[in-house]
Parts: C-alpha cells; structure tokens; sequence
C-alpha cells in the first residue's frame, strides 16, 4: 500500500466507522470525503464519548454529530417509542435546518425525525409527537413548553446535541437548558457544538458532559509556504440568488480558465447545467466520473474547448493544471487548509490570480476563520449591479467596433447606411446598428442581489438569516394567469429551471414570472395576462431540464385530469 492510499483511507467516511447503509446515503448526497470538523468528531463520537467541538456553520458540524446520532439510534423498529435523540439549537431556521439534515442522512434507516420551535401550532407538534418519532430537534423555549405540558417524553434520549451553545446562552437559554437537561437521563452521550468556546460555554460543558474529548479546526496554523500572488475576494449573497451572482461575476471577470469548486457532486452537476443553461462552456468534474469521462474533459479544459471547471475538492485534488486564471469558491470551503489548498491553484507561475469566495450570510465567521489562518483580509464587495455588467458590456463593444473600424472590413455595407442616410439621422443609424448587437445579450434576471447592505459587508458574530426561499422576491403579478407546464417534481424541475426557460425562450424578463407552483407531474406558474399568449407560443416545442414540455393556459383543478392531478 503506497502513501496516497494511506491518506486517503484516512480521510474516508468508511473509514471512520458508520454504518454502511449511512455511507450509501452520503454517497446519494454527493458527498465525497469529511470535513475537517467530521474527521475529528465522528469517531470519538461513534465510540461512545462525549464530545466539544468547536465549529462554526459551513464547517460540516451538523453531520459530525448527526451521523453519529444516527449510527447509535440505527434502523428504526416498528412497534418502538421514545426519542433517543434530542438536538437543542437556538433558533427555528436551524431547528428546520438540522431536522431537514438528520432526515437526509437517516432516511435510510428509516429514523422519524421532528422539528419543534415556536410560533408553530402546539396541536401540530402534539399530533406529530404522539405519533412517535426518534430524533426531536427543538428550540430550548419550545422544548420546555412541550415538557411542562407532559407532551415531550424525554426519558429515552440517549443522545443530546447542544448546537451552536453560545447562541444559545446569548439569546438567554441557560436556565431553560438546566430545565431540559433535568428531564434527561443522566447517562446519555452528550456532545456540544460551538463557534466559540468562551468561558461561559466552558462552564456549560463542564455541567453537562463527561469527560468530553475537545475537537477543534479554528485554530490550525498556516501552512509554511510563499505568499500567494492571488487577489481575494469575498461576495456575501443569498443562498437563490448564488447562481445568478456567479454568472455576473464570471462576466465582469472574465477569466480565461477558471475552476469552480462545489461541496458535493449533486452541487457540481447542478450548478454545470445551470451555467450550460446560461450559455456558458461549463463542464462537471467529481469522483463519479469514470477515468476516461475525467480525461475527456481535462482535454477539452486544456483545449479551451470549455472554459470553467466545476469540480468537488478530491476530484480536482489529482489534477495537474496549471495557469488558472481564477478559482471560484462557489460555497466557503469547510476549514481554512481547504480554502488555501483550492486558492492554490491560481497564481501560479509569476502570473496573477484571483479567488473569489460566495458566502452566504450565516458563513461569516466561516470567512473570518480563513483571514485569521492565512492572516490576509478578504474584502467583501457588492456582486456587480445590472448597470456594472451593461457598462462593461458597453466598454467591450466599444472596443469591438474599434477593431472593426480599424481593420476597415465593413465596405460590403456603406451602399445601406448611405440609403438609410437619406431618411436618417447619421448617428442614430449608427446607434440603432449598435442596439442590435447589443439586444442579443439578455439582461439578467435577478433583482435583488446587487447590493450587500452595510452591515453585511463587515465581519462578525451573529447568526444571519436563514437560508433564501427559491422565488421569494417577485412582487406579486395584477392581471395574473396561470399557464400549466407538463413537468414536476417527478422530472426534478426547480423554479429556476422554469424560470430560466421562460425568460430565455419568451424573451422576457424574469421579473414578470409570478409564483410557480410544481406538483408532482406538473407546475403551474403565474404570468401577466398580457404576456400569456406568447410565452405559450414561444415556448412551443422547448425542453426544460431535457424533457419536451407541453404548456398551455391552465384550464383550472376541475378541468386538470386524474393523471395530471
Ligand atoms: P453545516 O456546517 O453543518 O451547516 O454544513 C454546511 C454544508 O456542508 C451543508 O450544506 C452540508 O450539506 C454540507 N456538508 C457537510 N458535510 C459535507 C461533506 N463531507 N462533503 C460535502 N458537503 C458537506
């Protein structure tokens, strides 16, 4: 066994000893190897200690403690009650979050697992508890309300997860939290997750945790090594709007050869055939490729035949290309040796290169991490305005026009300007001429995204908000009508998806595409009356998401038949 074997069983899932049918659900998610945080906290974890890591969001701390979680709770059997596992976290967007996780992971094993926070019906929650279910993700208020009223049982938990404690002890839990923790056995497996381990987080862990083992990456040290010649950037952007402010990076940038680094698999091929649908040279690289898929598309990379390299770290972790002229973090790396490994790749050779990071707002302290690893700041800027890219797109037709008028190849065509001349102004034939090329190149399409308010763009504590809804921010439609598209949820559509091809297809703007509906075999999506007929028309014969799609005016629920229901 060589020593690029050794490392790699290192860093494996296997490796750190889950349960195989919790591998082949990582494996479903694309997730190629653990993080940083993962690799120190798991195995402690699965051998039964009592953990406290210390790990911001966007370090993969959510698995480190669910996939032990449910490693130890395992498949569920039918007939059994009683919630071995109780994560308590500060806020109701996390509770969703983390519940929406664990379900991810313990799909497989069948694990029921239920968010409860406030501002949620009580009933609902009595409902879905006295089903029964295994893992309760809760908010501390919420938790003891459920306590008080004899409605949460919590005299099986085997497991409880204190995630992001400082906030919680911030937003004024402690006594809530001694009130929970009174209802739980006292022998249970205790693991407690914080960005920070201040004093009173330490005081905590000492309450509540046996002889836990410390997990930290906050604080490794930067590697010896020349300082990169790289400009760093950081754009703080919602979690929809990504895609979209990506795209006007990459126009206002306009690298040469750039890799696009992704979490996992599932986010390469996605955001490939996003950017595919946008029109640009894209092509995805990850371990699921074969060799020869791998080294066709590094020929053509090092062709030029395509520009932009979307790739997961380990599948561009073996890969030997030089002269990057940007690499793209299109999510912030899970530990700073991550984020300075991917930067590496650009800046090579004496030439300069830029590595610019997206972070969504809850990832700042993930940003800070990095600037005090590699001691450099990275300025956050604002993602480029429409008006930004319609400079730019005017300083380059300039410059084509130039050419153009330098190389004096336009004789074919003064015999029209000279009719036209008659009628018209000299100018404004040539400012029509020129609004032709120009209107080829769509507008972008999404609104909000232009600006990072202020108090976004510095670093610091806090947890921001939580992650955007996918069309939350089209301002409802007047004279509204539903069209009805013969593809859903069962083809994998995305409102993007629709969106996307309406906009392009209809050419029209996507701010007048209204709320979209995506039922099962079918999306019904609001549109003004007046563009109605047309988009119909244009979109005759086009395909979302590979499938040729039927679309017509919807005809309403009654007239909808069974199989379209
Ligand atoms: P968290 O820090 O728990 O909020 O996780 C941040 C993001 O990283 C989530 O979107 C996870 O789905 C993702 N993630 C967690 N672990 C891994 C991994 N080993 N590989 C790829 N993505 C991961």
């Amino acid at each position: 066994m060589g020593a690029w074997r050794t490392i790699r069983v290192m860093t494996d899932f296997a490796s750190l000893g889950l349960d195989p049918a919790l591998l082949s659900a990582l494996t479903a998610l694309g997730y190629e190897e653990p993080t940083a945080i993962q690799v120190e906290a798991i195995p402690p974890l699965l051998a039964g200690s009592d953990v406290l890591g210390q790990a911001a969001t966007g370090t993969g701390k959510t698995a480190a403690f669910a996939l032990p979680m449910l490693n130890r709770i395992g498949k569920r059997v039918e007939g059994q009650r009683g919630i071995r596992g109780l994560i308590l976290v500060p806020t109701r967007e996390l509770a969703m979050q983390v519940a929406e996780a664990v379900h991810k992971y313990g799909r497989v094993l069948d694990v029921h697992v239920l968010p409860i926070f406030g501002g949620q019906s009580l009933s609902v929650q009595f409902r879905a508890l006295r089903r029964g279910v295994d893992v309760v993700v809760a908010t501390p208020g919420r938790a003891l309300d459920h306590l008080r009223r004899e409605s949460l049982d919590l005299r099986n938990v085997e497991f409880l997860v204190l995630d992001e404690a400082d906030e919680m002890l911030d937003m004024g839990f402690a006594e809530d939290l001694e009130a929970i923790v009174a209802a739980l056995p006292k022998v249970r497996q205790t693991a407690l997750f914080s960005a920070t381990i201040a004093p009173r987080v330490r005081t905590l862990a000492k309450r509540y945790l046996t002889k836990p083992v410390s997990v930290t990456i906050a604080n490794e040290t930067a590697a010896p090594g020349k300082k990169p010649r790289v400009r760093e950037v950081a754009y703080v952007v919602q979690r929809a709007h990504k895609a979209a402010a990506l795209a006007r990076i990459i126009d206002m940038e306009a690298p040469t050869s750039a890799i696009i680094f992704c979490r996992t698999r599932t986010e390469v091929d996605e955001l490939t055939q996003t950017l595919g649908g946008r029109g640009y040279q894209a092509e995805a690289i990850h371990g699921g490729l074969s060799q020869e898929q791998r080294d066709r598309v590094l020929k053509r990379f090092r062709e030029g035949t395509s520009e932009l390299l979307v790739a997961t770290d380990v599948a561009a972790r073996g890969l030997d290309i030089d002269h990057l002229s940007h690499v793209f973090n299109f999510d912030v790396p899970s530990s700073p040796d991550a984020y300075v490994h991917r930067i590496g790749r650009t800046g090579r050779a004496g030439r300069e290169g830029v590595a610019i990071t997206l972070a969504e707002a809850r990832e700042r302290r993930l940003l800070h991490n990095i600037e005090m690893h590699t001691k450099r700041k990275i300025p956050v800027q604002n993602v480029p305005t429409v008006h930004d890219l319609r400079a730019r797109r005017l300083e380059r037709t300039q410059e084509m026009l130039t050419e153009v008028l330098e190389a004096q190849e336009f004789g074919a065509f003064r015999p029209l300007v000279e009719s036209l001349a008659v009628s018209h102004d000299i100018f404004d034939i040539a400012a029509a001429a020129i609004s032709m090329l120009d209107r080829s190149r769509d507008d972008d399409d999404v609104v909000d995204i232009s600006s990072v308010p202020q108090s976004q763009s510095s670093f610091g504590g806090g947890s921001g908000p939580g992650p955007g809804k996918p069309r939350g921010n089209f301002a409802p439609l007047a004279d509204a009508t539903k069209i009805w598209l013969g593809i859903g949820r069962m083809d994998s559509v995305r409102p993007a998806d629709i969106v996307g091809a309406i906009a392009n297809e209809a050419r029209i703007s996507s701010r007048d595409i209204g709320a979209i509906d995506i039922a099962d075999r079918f999306s019904l999506v609001e549109v003004p009356q007046s563009l109605a007929e047309g988009i119909i028309t244009a979109m005759r014969g086009a395909s979302i998401r590979g499938k040729k799609v039927t679309i017509r005016h919807d005809r309403g629920p009654k007239k909808r038949t069974e199989r379209e229901s």
